[in-house]
């Protein structure tokens, strides 16, 4: 009771900026999430055309501060009051100012995802190394799961760094120790690229990505081996739900392929808050 009346407190503020901070993120991380795609397709058409011979088809600036964010129907700049996280897009009732085009309720849902989960995760592991630490595993893991979302892919550009700063981190146990966090990475990425083959083998199709492999490799790092049957288990329950649901209630194909990544981001998100628990209730479970 004395560290709730007492300790709480002093956590206020850097939750409060956490979240604030988490919003104004989340609004860049709707422009990674958009344009990061966008950049490896300019990317791999300027290669393919190069080797060819042909002349680039891209030769503009487009990275994730050029150019400035427009309206994509009407190409009107969006300005800065424009641009506060939620607040604007409540304020102009989710249309374009100019033309009314209307602007997906996922841009504020990121931001408002991003600010809650940097205000938790403060909360929970405060604002020292460990606290700033896992506001960059949920900021990567946000933008990789969206981009999975869209575009099936995991960019090797979120998925390394987030596979460094793992190891990194536990250099002096933060999470876990460094032993634990290096065999994490490698049994992440070889667990899901056995699975990966032994489908492939057995159906001649392909189940996931290779991005998946190194996403779990990445989580492995963060959070170190024992974790990973946890994050297994639980992304597997989540994804078969969504999965089953999104046949019966969408109607979706059964052969369309549903990205894994979100599930292991989800998953590995909340094996970050809940995993000791949770790693106790699965082995009550199953012995
Ligand atoms: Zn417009």
């Amino acid at each position: 009771m004395e560290t709730l009346l007492f300790a709480a407190p002093g956590l206020l503020g850097p939750t409060l900026v956490a979240g604030l901070l988490g919003l104004l993120i989340g609004s860049f991380l709707n422009v990674v999430i958009h344009r990061i795609p966008k950049m490896m397709q300019r990317e791999s058409d300027n290669y393919v055309a190069h080797e060819s011979g042909k002349e680039l088809p891209h030769t503009d600036r487009y990275n994730l501060m050029v150019p400035r964010s427009a309206c994509p129907h009407c190409g009107h700049q969006i300005t800065a009051l424009e641009n506060i996280p939620v607040i604007s897009w409540l304020a102009l009732r989710g249309k374009c100012r100019k033309c009314k085009a209307p602007i997906s309720a996922r841009y504020p849902a990121v931001e408002l995802l991003t600010g809650v989960l940097s205000a938790a995760l403060v909360w929970k592991f405060g604002s020292g190394a460990a606290g700033m630490a896992t506001l960059l595993f949920a900021w990567l893991l946000i933008a990789m799961t969206f981009i999975d979302v869209d575009t099936q892919l995991l960019p090797d550009d979120l998925t390394f760094p987030l596979l460094w700063a793992g190891l990194l981190i536990n250099l002096n146990g933060t999470f876990v120790p460094l032993h634990d966090a290096v065999i994490g990475a490698v049994a992440g990425y070889l667990v899901l690229w056995a699975v990966y083959w032994l489908f492939k083998l057995a159906t001649g199709k392909e189940g996931m990505g290779y991005g998946d492999f190194k996403l779990l490799a990445a989580l492995g790092a963060w959070l170190g081996w024992a974790m990973l049957p946890t994050i297994i288990l639980l992304s597997s329950v989540v994804g078969a739900l969504v999965g089953i649901s999104l046949i019966v209630f969408a109607k979706r194909g059964r052969d369309k392929p549903i990205p894994f990544g979100p599930y292991l981001a989800a998953a590995g998100m909340i094996a970050l808050f809940y995993g000791d628990q949770l790693g106790g209730i699965f082995q009550g479970v199953f012995s």
